[in-house]
């Protein structure tokens, strides 16, 4: 007998109705079509670190629930399953299914895409502004950027607007993703993903360029990360929005900074599309042999917020407290993990992947394999702490973080930065 045809939509970090290729070409071409969010891409972990800590589940969590109701709305369900073979191959035995699904960046990712793949498919690219383009992906982020902005922006795709026959009857489990009540920097889901861009851009859009830099506070720069992370907001739709604001409040430094910063989110993917490994490895995409340190005493020391150097305490410190940390302290906590201490990139950025909201592994893997000197970054730089915090605000952060004075650090640490230069980095001095 013929089997049914049933369309399965498989989401990731693509969480949104509004421009999503492939629920659009899932629903453009069947009428039964159910949707799937694999709770397996969550779990695991990476040198000790869980891969998806409480603050980025909650914020799934919301993303998944907000996701749930505005399909509802379409008469098409959403389920969360606990095994993505098995549920498959279930599906298949009593239909004649076809899987949509956004290819993602990132080796973990495309063996995931493996499980999908035994089965007919359609994949869609959708993660990025620019149609991935060619170029030479060990170059700098100035090399991508002098083609990039030649390019024109994708246009977003319409939103999906017919009702669609619903399938409930399947044995899909989605108790998995338990409710987490830790605080959290933002909410999840499409409508306050497009809230936080509108109210972004008509309150600080032109103050951005001078904010963007300070170590703390909310409206300092866009927040748009989170959103951008799990796929709530599309980055065509947010490069929409900020060209619109710019017709109607004009274009600044600002404006054009933010789209600046989206060129270096671009940057990042469009390397992991073309080399999904390298930047996870300790040699990098320039195949260094830096013989960084793993001493686990050392490693806890910074973990546990104990290097003696405030601002570099209390940014541990909000970070695992929140979820969040700006730029600017994410470079410094980078610059001075590897910089200053020796160690091995690949615990930090576990860290960082465990506890930031906003964690992507292309821009995670790809800032610090920068930082580590082994990715993009052609010159050696080390932030020094205590100057950075006298010039962006620090003695406030600190205060707020670690509830006392800011004081100066009790060691030289710049002689330390010294020392690793030498003994690790192996440059003259
Ligand atoms: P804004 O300053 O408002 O910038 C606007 C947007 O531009 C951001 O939302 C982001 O999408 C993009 N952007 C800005 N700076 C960068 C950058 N250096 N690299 C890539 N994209 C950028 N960003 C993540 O989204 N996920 C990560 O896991 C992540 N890990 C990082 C690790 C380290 C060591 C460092 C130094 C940076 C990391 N970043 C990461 C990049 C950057 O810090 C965040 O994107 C930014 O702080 C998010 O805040 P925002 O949205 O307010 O940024």
């Amino acid at each position: 007998m013929k089997k049914e045809k049933l369309a399965v939509v498989i989401f990731r970090n693509n969480l949104r109705l509004r421009d999503n290729k492939a629920l659009l070409s899932a629903q453009k071409e069947n009428t039964n079509l159910l949707c799937l969010y694999p709770l397996e891409i969550l779990e695991g972990f990476e040198y000790g670190f869980e891969k998806c800590g409480s603050f980025r589940k909650e914020f799934i969590r919301e993303t998944l629930l907000s996701l749930h109701s505005d399909l509802d709305q379409h008469n098409i369900s959403l389920y969360c399953v606990e095994d993505i073979s098995q549920t498959l191959q279930k599906l298949h035995n009593q239909f004649d299914v076809e899987i949509y699904y956004a290819k993602e960046v990132g080796s973990q990712e495309e063996s995931f895409e493996k499980k999908l793949q035994c089965y007919k498919h359609q994949s869609f690219f959708d993660q990025t502004m620019l149609e991935p383009f060619s170029f030479e992906y060990k170059k700098s982020f100035s090399h991508f950027r002098k083609k990039a902005e030649k390019l024109d922006v994708l246009k977003s795709c319409k939103k999906i607007d017919i009702q669609i026959n619903n399938i409930r009857a399947f044995d899909i489990d989605n108790k998995k993703l338990k409710k987490n009540l830790r605080p959290r920097v933002c909410k999840g889901g499409e409508t306050n993903a497009l809230e936080r861009v509108d109210f972004y851009l008509q309150n600080h859009i032109h103050t951005y360029y001078e904010t963007r830099s300070l170590i703390s506070a909310k409206d300092h720069s866009t927040m748009f990360s989170p959103y951008l992370s799990v796929g709530s907001l599309s980055p065509r739709i947010l490069h929409e929005k900020l060209k619109q604001y710019e017709k109607e409040l004009g274009a600044s430094k600002s404006s054009y900074w933010i789209y600046f910063e989206l060129l270096w989110r671009e940057f990042f993917h469009q390397v992991m599309l073309q080399t999904p490994k390298e930047l996870f490895l300790k040699k990098g995409l320039q195949g260094k042999t830096y013989p960084f340190i793993t001493d686990q005493k050392q490693l806890n020391l910074f973990f546990d917020a104990n290097t003696g150097v405030d601002i570099i305490d209390a940014g541990i410190k909000q970070l695992k407290t929140t979820g969040w940390i700006s730029n600017r302290q994410r470079q410094l906590l980078a610059s001075y993990f590897v910089k200053n201490l020796g160690l091995d990139f690949r615990y930090g950025a576990a860290f960082f992947e465990k506890y930031l909201i906003d964690y992507n592994p292309a821009s995670n893997y790809g800032n610090w394999s920068y930082q580590a000197g082994v990715g993009h970054d052609k010159t050696y730089r080390v932030f020094d702490p205590v100057l950075q915090s006298k010039r962006y605000d620090g003695a406030k952060y600190v205060q707020k973080w670690l509830h006392k004075e800011e004081e100066h650090p009790k060691f030289d640490y710049k002689k330390m930065a010294q020392t690793v230069q030498k003994q690790i980095f192996q440059y003259s001095l």
